[in-house]
């Protein structure tokens, strides 16, 4: 798609910092990180925003959002339960969908955000 910018990142054309690539998705760090972890999965395909998906996306969506727990256990911050049981870590996963939903870039996304709290810029 002419003028996405991530589909000039699946093209090479612009850097990312990628972290995990297969032939339907791509995932590479956020340029303004909200959180000290935060990562964002992208099919390759051009796809606008969930709000255009139907049950012809279920398989990509579910490969984005498997993916999260792999990268998650790759970058640190998976949920963890020590010996004791006490559960830490965590991430949080999240889908913006139109204006009210604060999408700004209309190439579906899935953000992936963790690390130790407060996270910048997120009240989330
Ligand atoms: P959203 O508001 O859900 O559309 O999120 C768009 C996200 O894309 C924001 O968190 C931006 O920081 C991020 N972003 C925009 N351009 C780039 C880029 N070139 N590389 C990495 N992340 C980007
Ligand atoms: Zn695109």
């Amino acid at each position: 798609m002419d003028n996405c910018i991530f589909c000039k990142i699946v093209a090479k054309q612009i850097p990312a910092a990628v972290v995990y690539e297969d032939d339907d998705l791509l995932a590479f760090k956020d340029i303004n990180p909200a959180a000290p972890v935060h990562l964002l999965v992208i099919p390759k395909q051009h796809v606008a925003t969930l709000s255009d998906c139907t049950d012809a996306h279920a398989a990509v969506l579910g490969k984005m959002l498997a993916l999260a727990p792999k990268l998650a256990k790759e970058n640190g911050i998976d949920v963890k339960t020590d010996a004791n049981g006490n559960t830490s870590g965590g991430f949080k996963t999240l889908i913006n969908a139109g204006p009210d939903g604060g999408q700004e870039v209309y190439h579906l996304h899935l953000h992936v955000y963790g690390g130790p709290r407060p996270w910048r810029g997120l009240n989330i």
